[in-house]
C-alpha cells in the first residue's frame, strides 16, 4: 500500500513526498484511517515505527482564523531531550505550506522564547506534561478548545511520574465540556496503569498493536 491510498490531501501528500518516504510504515497503514474515521484510538507502538509522523498525518486540518481558538494538542514524554527535537523537525515538515502553526514547549528551554512564539498563535502544540503544567497556571494557553489529542509514550510519562499532571491536563479539556474530541493515545506496553488510562481519557476506542 502506498501514501496514496490513505487519501491525506495534497499538502500533506506533497510534505510527504519530500520527506522521501516511500510507503506508510505498519503503525501509519493502521493508524491513519483509524484516525481519519475520527475514532479513538489506542497504539501500542515503538520508538522508530513511525509514529511521530503518524499523529502529524492523523491531525485533522485546523480552520483558518481565528488562531488559538483551536489549538491541537501533542504531549508526550520528555525522555530525550533529542528526541523533542526531532519531533519538532517532524512536526515542521509536515506543516510545510499547509497553513498550519506548531509551537513545541518543552522543559530545561527558557520558557520565555517558548511563551512568545505562542501569543503568534498556535495550530498544533507539542508538549511535555510539566511544562504544559506550567503554562496552564501562568494562564498562557487554554486547553478547552482541544479538538484533537494525542499521548505519545504514554508508559514512559507514567514511568517518570507525570500521571497526576497528565490527569490535570486532560481535566482542563474537559472543563467545560465543549464538544467531541478525538484522542489518541500510544505506548509501547500495555500494562494496568495504561489499560486505565486509555479507559478514563477514550471513548469507544480502537485497539491497534503493530
Ligand atoms: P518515530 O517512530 O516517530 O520515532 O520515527 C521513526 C523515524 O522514521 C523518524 O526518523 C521518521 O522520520 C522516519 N519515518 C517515519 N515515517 C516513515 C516512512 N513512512 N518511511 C520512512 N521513514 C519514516
Amino acid at each position: 500500500s502506498t501514501f496514496a491510498d490513505i487519501d491525506l490531501g495534497d499538502a500533506l501528500n506533497l510534505n510527504i513526498r519530500r520527506c522521501k518516504y516511500v510507503k506508510p510504515t505498519p503503525v501509519q497503514r493502521h493508524a491513519i484511517p483509524i484516525s481519519h474515521a475520527g475514532r479513538d484510538l489506542m497504539a501500542c507502538a515503538q520508538t522508530g515505527s513511525g509514529k511521530t509522523s503518524c499523529i502529524f498525518q492523523s491531525a485533522p486540518r485546523p480552520p483558518r482564523a481565528p488562531r488559538m481558538a483551536f489549538p491541537l494538542a501533542l504531549i508526550r514524554s520528555p525522555t530525550r531531550e533529542l528526541s523533542i527535537q526531532v519531533n519538532h523537525e517532524e512536526a515542521k515538515k509536515f506543516a510545510y505550506q499547509t497553513g498550519v502553526k506548531v509551537v513545541v514547549a518543552y522543559g530545561g528551554a527558557p520558557i520565555n522564547l517558548q511563551l512568545r512564539e505562542l501569543e503568534r498563535g498556535v495550530d498544533i502544540l507539542v508538549a511535555t506534561p510539566g511544562r504544559l503544567v506550567d503554562l496552564l497556571e501562568r494562564a498562557r494557553v487554554s486547553l478547552q478548545m482541544i479538538q484533537y489529542l494525542a499521548l505519545d509514550e504514554a508508559d514512559r510519562m507514567l514511568d517518570m511520574g507525570f500521571e497526576p499532571q497528565i490527569r490535570r491536563i486532560v481535566q482542563q479539556m474537559d472543563m467545560p465540556p465543549v464538544g467531541v474530541r478525538q484522542t489518541l493515545l500510544f505506548s509501547a506496553t500495555f500494562p494496568k496503569e495504561i489499560q486505565r488510562l486509555a479507559s478514563d481519557f477514550l471513548s469507544d476506542y480502537v485497539f491497534l498493536a503493530v
